[in-house]
């Protein structure tokens, strides 16, 4: 990838924007891009670098994500919507051709890590309330002050904020000992899309196998930091990133949103979607947060596709598609008339409460309320889903548990 139109390598020290930026260390990368850790001069401030890849699709996808930031920054003065800010963009020339870079505020690790942090046991039940709040302030913003879908919500998009100075970082090293980077050793061999797939595909086996996970990423159990204690510490608050595949609700393009385990059943069945399908994904992530496993892990087998293997999960925890839904547009390939699926014909009905007791031991009453907070979010009619500003307004949040 790092080759004419790929990725921009960089080097710890360089400058960027006539020498008003200095990289320091690779935080990550995407599809499109590689972030860096870089010093501003102008504010004294460190700042996340985006540095997209040369090739004029990726130039186009950052110019889109542009667009989409700088409405963000725009209608945000005070910078409290809980979506991560521009502070500038420009182009930078090397050798692999003209790279779109954008200046982002810096954020500290994202919700996968803190995930893969709790050895995807998830985190605590205060906390995910926390989290959730943040969450919702930043898409009831997206939604109803500026018309914007996200499309790609999940715990790699939201980043916990980060007040800590960056050079010490004990968020991050704290992180680090017990996990692998997600970044790490990544950046060759194959391309970035196999490799996410890869990694989702070992997160699912993972969650499945979590003793497995445990003696194969603990290394020197003696040195982990105990979880629950490390946690404690740690500010919940939290903000939104990656507009590379948004969009304008009322212009919406691309027919296939979302990343596959987020995806809301409208997309699915290609019926249409607007700002209720980013709600959909906001629940796949609360319930991956309290949980540490993902809600739907589709798979295809033998006569069905991954697809209905997903609409199966879902009726099996949500109960029967509608009718009305089952019959609409791709449907008919998937379902028979009677609204049951053609190809997989036995479910394993499990309610979300039941589920959340039998599988992950929550206690009776923790089950009821998280579920009922959870299913308004994933009705199948997407119409009938409550709003970002309807769910901030919803008691699960104000609850307390009590962890004694
Ligand atoms: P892509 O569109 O290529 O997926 P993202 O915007 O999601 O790019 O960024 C890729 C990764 O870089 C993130 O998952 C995160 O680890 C890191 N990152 C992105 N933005 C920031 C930021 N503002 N502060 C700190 N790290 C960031
Ligand atoms: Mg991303």
């Amino acid at each position: 990838s790092y080759r004419k139109g790929g990725y921009h390598a960089v080097r710890i020290g360089d400058p960027f924007a006539a020498g008003r930026y200095i990289a320091q260390r690779k935080m990550g990368w995407g599809h499109f891009s590689t972030v860096w850790l870089a010093y501003d001069t102008h504010s004294s401030k460190y700042v996340a670098l985006k540095i997209q890849k040369s090739a004029e699709q990726f130039a186009e996808a950052a110019l889109h994500e542009i667009e989409f930031l700088l409405s963000i920054a725009d209608g945000d003065p005070s910078n409290s919507k809980c979506v991560v800010r521009l502070i500038d963009h420009f182009k930078h020339n090397g050798p692999n051709g003209q790279h779109l870079c954008m200046v982002l505020e810096f954020l500290g690790d994202s919700l996968l890590r803190l995930i893969k942090f709790t050895r995807y046991k998830g985190i605590e039940l205060n906390k995910v309330r926390e989290i959730c709040k943040c969450i919702l302030i930043g898409l009831d913003y997206l939604h109803r002050e500026l018309g914007i879908i996200h499309s790609d919500l999940k715990p790699e998009n939201i980043l916990l904020f980060s007040t800590i100075d960056p050079t010490k970082d004990p968020v991050r090293s704290a992180l680090t000992p017990i996990l692998e980077r997600p970044e790490g050793g990544a950046l060759n061999g194959g391309s970035t899309m196999n490799i996410i797939e890869k990694k989702l595909k070992r997160r699912a086996r993972r969650a499945v196998a979590n003793i497995s996970l445990r003696r194969v990423s603990m290394g020197g159990a003696a040195e982990a930091p105990k979880v629950t204690k490390s946690l404690d510490g740690i500010d919940m608050r939290c903000k939104v990133v990656d507009f590379g595949n948004a969009c304008w609700a009322d212009k919406t393009f691309a027919d296939e949103i979302q990343t596959r385990q987020y995806r809301s059943p409208e997309v699915i069945l290609g019926s249409g979607y607007s700002f209720s399908a980013d709600m959909w994904s906001f629940a796949c992530t609360a319930f991956e947060l309290a949980t540490g496993e993902l809600m739907f892990a589709p798979k295809s087998g033998q006569g069905f596709s991954e697809d209905e293997d997903h609409l199966a999960l879902m009726m099996e925890l949500l109960g029967k598609i509608p009718r009305k839904i089952a019959t609409g547009g791709r449907s008919k390939d998937y379902f028979d008339r009677h609204g049951d699926l053609k190809r997989i014909r036995r479910l394993k009905l499990r309610p979300l409460d039941r589920y959340l007791v039998d599988k992950y031991k929550f206690c009776e009453s923790d089950a009821r309320e998280f579920s009922e907070f959870l299913c308004p979010l994933l009705d199948f009619s997407p119409e009938k889903r409550p709003t970002a500003q309807q769910c901030l307004q919803h008691p699960w949040l104000n609850l307390k548990t009590s962890t004694v």
